[in-house]
């Protein structure tokens, strides 16, 4: 039968064309960002502080003006539309609330002050409301209310808006650890939910990781990746979203490739065996000096890993570990450089000498000069 399904274009809520800022004086805080980004994705801009991601939700958002570039809204041009006019809606880091309003004033505020209708300005707090778990707290004041639940209340002010996008800037870094544990989840839910499109800036790349439908990591004003969380956390484009993305980082090691492309050959000497695919990648860098990656994720110890891969096994000294219930981390050094291992917390360690391995199939390699990956 004939496949008669209409392949529609994708939908793209929010297009960043060649986007650029420099500040009044001089200073060029971001470089070129391209990004196109469908209806209800969840974009995390992540990256060191000073890189340049504030900075870009600003310009979205029309508190900064833009440079040079396009962008585009809903298939619009907006660079010289007013932020109100935008169909956005943001949430700061320091959402002020009006303390002298109740919850439900404080929902209701920025469509009273644009005189929307009595009605549906009930309609859209309630929605709120219920979609925030806010309604028992409708009468109260925010100092009657947790840290989680006021920002909650800030949420709950863009969404009575019903914007085309959300854009949140580090909207949990006020709060304890624990509580933006809970809050993370919260806004996954509100995510999934609204089906609204999200760009959220953030420094710290767990919540990058857990987020994001796709990441843009951010250096000195340059995009250095744009990538789902797996995609970034299994083939990051280069040493610095390496060594960003993941916790415990990334391990990094320094040697050559040999003259027959068969094996890397680590500074202490430890020769690291390539698969098949891998000599194929590196066939121009024979007797090359790259930098090897691998995870703390992708290190083992245990005998069946071992065996496994035991053409990628190597000494590992250990100086001390860690157990942390699900996993036990092993601090040490492979020759002179620091090593992490995440491995099975039922794997013994004998010794401060110790036989370990890579997962070959994880091992990446990047161009010691330009530091991007070799594929
Ligand atoms: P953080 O996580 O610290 O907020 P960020 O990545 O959001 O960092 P931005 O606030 O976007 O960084 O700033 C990017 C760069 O632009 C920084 O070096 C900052 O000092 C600079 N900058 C920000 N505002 C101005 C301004 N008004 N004039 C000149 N330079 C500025």
């Amino acid at each position: 039968m004939e496949n008669t399904e209409l392949k529609s274009e994708p939908i793209y809520d929010v297009i960043l064309k060649d986007v650029n800022k420099v500040y009044p004086n001089g200073f060029h805080a971001v470089y070129d960002f391209n990004i196109n980004i469908q209806k209800g994705e969840f974009i995390v801009l992540a990256g060191p502080s000073g890189c340049g991601k504030s900075t870009t939700l600003r310009m979205i958002a029309g508190l900064e003006e833009i440079s040079n570039g396009d962008l585009i809204i809903n298939g619009k041009r907006v660079n010289d539309v007013a932020p109100k006019d935008r169909d956005i809606a943001m949430v700061f880091q320091n959402y002020a609330l009006y303390a002298h309003m109740t919850v439900y004033q404080n929902l209701a505020f920025s469509l009273t002050i644009r005189k929307t209708d009595h009605e549906i300005i009930h309609k859209q707090v309630m929605y709120a409301a219920n979609v925030l778990g806010l309604v028992p707290y409708l009468n109260r004041k925010p100092k009657q209310l947790s840290g989680g639940q006021r920002q909650r209340v800030a949420v709950g002010r863009a969404i009575v808006r019903d914007p085309v996008v959300f854009l949140l800037d580090e909207p949990l870094s006020n709060l304890d650890a624990k509580l933006r544990g809970s809050m993370r989840k919260e806004l996954m839910q509100l995510h999934d939910r609204l089906g609204s499109t999200f760009v959220y800036v953030t420094h710290d790349q767990i919540e990058a990781l857990t987020l994001a439908t796709r990441i843009v990591v951010m250096k000195d004003g340059y995009v250095q990746q744009i990538a789902t969380p797996k995609e970034m956390f299994e083939y990051p484009e280069n040493l610095f979203v390496a060594g960003f993305i993941g916790t415990p980082p990334c391990n990094f090691y320094s040697g050559k490739i040999d003259a027959e492309v068969t094996k890397f050959i680590h500074q202490s000497g430890a020769e690291i065996y390539l698969s098949k695919e891998q000599s194929q990648i590196l066939k121009d860098y024979a007797s090359k000096e790259v930098v090897m990656a691998s995870r703390p994720d992708y290190v083992f110890i245990d005998d069946s890993s071992l065996k496994k891969y035991s053409k990628q096994t190597f000494e590992l000294n250990v100086e001390y570990f860690e157990f942390l219930g699900a996993y036990k981390l092993i601090y040490g050094t492979f020759g002179d450089e620091r090593i992490i291992a995440k491995v099975d917390p039922r794997d013994e360690i004998d010794g401060d000498k110790i036989k370990a391995c890579f997962q070959a199939e994880k091992i990446l390699f990047y161009d010691k000069e330009t530091e991007r990956r070799i594929r």
